[in-house]
């Protein structure tokens, strides 16, 4: 049997691993993204790539080296940069000297069964099937608790204790074979989450939405931690952008879409590849919901986000949120990030204690 790799997305090793070893692969997870994946991929990619593309390359040589023999790595169409990375990975990989199967993922359930086949042999339909159920049963876990994760850290008994209940989740349910025992996990840790739950840090309740570019909203290495740095500031988190959420919307199943674009239409009616709309959209719908304000996350030169950055001050205006639009590459800094975040927390704390016209009570 051959050993598979993909891409490192936050915890998506974790039922991307069990989808596999249902079917009997082998996978080779690429190691926690270091600053060596970063200097890797840095070093062999076009200067002008993007962010996410550079950390995957840097993900696969790691793979390759330690015996990976096919990339899983997803596809798209049009009209960002996207839909070419597989092809020019592949392109830099082989130049690189390394020897492997590229498989493709792309947009639509049915297509991808029939290339599944060419790459990865016969496996019948009714193995697909219960693979395809653990995986989706550990990764709705996994975003059901992580969703959690991102309200408690604001107010946590202990600093930090939040952050460790949850690695222990992710440890356990990445070593069940049961379907059965995801459910019984999970229950076990949101009652452990929700027993860590004291006053707010800062006081009062602040809520923060994330849009932005995916890789950049998922990934704690490249977005520098921001939704750990924020819950330690005591700001409630929240988001859209989960694994199974873009795993429905990847694959035609989601619903949601068209809530979005319904919000997005005033500014901008129209795809523009990525998540550029999808950012527009939601801030629109996280201010219908009152939260006190939106960041978004982006790779610098990402085009789609470029496109809703420019938009984003007009919705922050007419729907009255307020909104910081944070673009990162391989030279962003951890005091840079902190220092803008603390700014912008304070301001949001201020702007909701004057509202709600408690400004001398609660000093
Ligand atoms: S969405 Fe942005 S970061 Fe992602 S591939 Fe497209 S241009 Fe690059």
């Amino acid at each position: 049997m051959k050993k598979i790799t993909f891409p490192h997305m936050a915890d998506m090793y974790v039922p991307v691993r069990a989808f596999f070893q249902e079917l009997g692969f082998e996978t080779v997870v690429p190691p926690a993204i270091s600053k060596k994946t970063l200097d890797l991929g840095v070093k062999y990619s076009p200067e002008f790539a993007c962010l996410p593309f550079k950390i995957n390359l840097g993900n696969f040589i790691e793979a390759l080296e330690r015996g990976a023999e096919i990339i899983v790595m997803g596809g798209g169409c049009g009209p960002c940069r996207f839909g070419y990375y597989a092809e020019v990975q592949e392109a830099i990989l082989r130049e690189l000297g390394y020897s492997f199967e590229m498989f493709v993922i792309e947009p639509g359930l049915f297509s991808n069964y029939k290339r599944i086949r060419n790459v990865f042999g016969n496996i019948p339909f009714h193995r697909l099937l219960p693979a395809a159920r653990m995986a989706w049963k550990k990764a709705a876990a996994i975003d059901e608790i992580y969703r959690l994760v991102l309200k408690m850290r604001a107010c946590e008994k202990k600093p930090g204790q939040v952050n460790k209940i949850y690695d222990a989740f992710i440890g356990e349910i990445d070593n069940t074979v049961s379907v059965d025992k995801i459910r019984l996990i999970k229950k076990e840790y949101e009652e452990k989450i929700k027993d860590s739950k004291a006053e707010y840090k800062r006081g009062i309740e602040i809520r923060i939405a994330i849009v932005g570019e995916i890789y950049l909203v998922l990934e704690p290495f490249v977005n520098l931690e921001i939704e750990r740095r924020l819950g330690e500031l005591g700001v409630v988190v929240e988001r859209e952008l989960y694994i199974t959420n873009w795993l429905l919307d990847f694959l035609n199943l989601s619903g949601e879409r068209k809530l979005m674009e319904r919000a997005a239409g005033k500014y901008l009616a129209n795809f523009v590849g990525g998540h550029g709309q999808d950012s527009i959209g939601h801030a629109v719908i996280y201010a219908e919901k009152a939260f006190d304000g939106v960041i978004q996350l982006a790779p610098f030169t990402c085009m789609p986000e470029i496109i809703s950055r420019s938009i984003l001050p007009v919705v922050s205006r007419e729907e009255g949120i307020p909104v910081l639009s944070l673009f990162f590459d391989e030279h962003s800094a951890d005091t840079g990030i902190q220092t803008r975040l603390e700014a912008f927390v304070d301001l949001l704390e201020r702007r909701k204690i004057l509202q709600e016209g408690s400004f001398c009570e609660s000093r």
